[in-house]
């Protein structure tokens, strides 16, 4: 399962314009970098008394430092290994989720609008990449959720529907699904079109056990997810439907998921995908083995640079050094190097993934 650590280093994040990736509920980071080195990070004016820690732990830096916690909040690893975290919590909640089904051109529409963002808590859209609706438009299927006070009487155990539940726990029903549609893709506008219908409803339960979607976590699966401005999502969401009918046409390569658009609060954290500005998320999920399924999601992530689309660190990216890209998208870059240079000067905790993308570069004398 996921670790708060990887959560933190990658900007993972859920959807709700008004909460941040989960790094920003961090309140401090104590990190061991390089040498053993041992640092406890924390914004300016954090919650740590300054004096008090001296005198408690005299072998235990604290660094209380805006930059310093940007940098550390989505750090990729490189920064040394977090050992202990502070969060900000608030007490378990109800949550009401509510799932209905509806179409992209409705959809577009609500979201130039701006009004759903804003009236729910947590507003999230899956959109068929095909179009199977009258008149070139897609089906939809529109999540909210919104704290509700305790349902009166509530009982446990409240489910999500069994039979979903069911069909994703056992690895038959998945395999036989990617056996048809990698026989006959062209079933796969229906397919996706059955999946949202299946999932329309009303669950409520404790918040943690509604944000937990269940077992749909175990299909063998793998994803990529491209987060935009909010001035520019909705263009890009119209050239993705493009390269979807595109490739449909050309008969190469379907994604076989519904992509899921979900919103996030700006972060200052010098590489989130949301640093600096409100973003929506749009995620792509195939399941392992599809044909042809990483070719589309390369094409699709390299097409949306243009429209200011950063990749999540935290799945499936195509990202490199070349061509001064990461730096071009992340122009806090070099102020989350100063860090990473001061914490992990002699580059052990740099690994592949991070050389490719020129996060962790090599220094070269003569
Ligand atoms: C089923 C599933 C559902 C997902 N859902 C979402 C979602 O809803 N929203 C979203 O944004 N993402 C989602 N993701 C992506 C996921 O959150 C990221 O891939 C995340 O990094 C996974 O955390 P991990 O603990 O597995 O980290 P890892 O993949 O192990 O590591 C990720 C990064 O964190 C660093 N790291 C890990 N531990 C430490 C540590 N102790 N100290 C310092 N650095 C550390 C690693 O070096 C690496 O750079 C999902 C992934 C899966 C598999």
């Amino acid at each position: 399962g996921q670790t708060i650590a990887g959560v933190f280093s990658t900007s993972t994040h859920g959807s709700g314009i008004n909460y941040g990736p989960l790094a920003g509920q961090a309140v401090s980071l104590t990190i061991v970098a390089s040498g053993g080195r041992t640092v406890r990070v924390e914004p300016e004016r954090g919650i740590t008394n300054p004096q008090a820690w001296a005198t408690r732990y005299p072998e235990i830096e604290l660094v209380q430092d805006d930059d310093w916690f940007n940098a550390c909040q989505v750090g990729l690893g490189c920064m040394g290994i977090i050992y202990s975290v502070i969060l900000r919590v608030q007490p378990k909640y109800f949550l009401n989720e509510q799932r209905t089904l509806s179409n992209w051109f409705q959809v577009r529409q609500d979201l130039q609008n701006g009004q759903v963002l804003r009236e729910h808590a947590h507003y999230e859209v899956l959109v068929n990449p095909y179009s199977t609706l009258p008149g070139g438009n897609h089906l939809c299927l529109v999540t909210t959720r919104n704290p509700v006070p305790a349902p009166d009487g509530f009982t446990e155990p409240s489910h999500r529907n069994i039979l979903i539940e069911l069909a994703a726990s056992v690895p038959g029903p998945s395999d036989l699904l990617l056996a048809a549609l990698n026989t006959f893709p062209n079933l796969t506008p229906a397919i996706v079109d059955g999946a949202m219908k299946a999932i329309v409803g009303e669950y409520i339960d404790r918040s943690y056990r509604v944000y937990n979607i269940g077992m749909a976590n175990n299909v063998p699966a793998y994803g990529s997810e491209i987060g935009f401005p909010m001035d520019s999502y909705l263009e890009a969401i119209d050239r993705i439907l493009d390269i979807a009918a595109v490739r449909q046409l050309l008969g190469q390569a379907y994604l076989n998921s519904p992509f899921s658009m979900r919103f996030v609060k700006a972060s200052p954290a010098h590489l989130s995908m949301m640093e600096g500005v409100d973003t929506c998320m749009v995620e792509f999920i195939s399941l392992d083995r599809t044909i042809g399924g990483k070719e589309i999601l390369q094409e699709l992530e390299t097409e949306m640079y243009a429209y200011g689309g950063r990749p999540h660190w935290g799945l499936l990216n195509f990202l490199s050094a070349g061509s001064g890209l990461v730096e071009a998208m992340y122009p806090l870059l070099p102020r989350w190097q100063a860090v990473r240079c001061e914490l992990d000067p002699d580059r052990r905790f740099a690994n592949a993934f991070t050389e490719r993308c020129g996060l962790t570069p090599l220094a070269f004398q003569r």
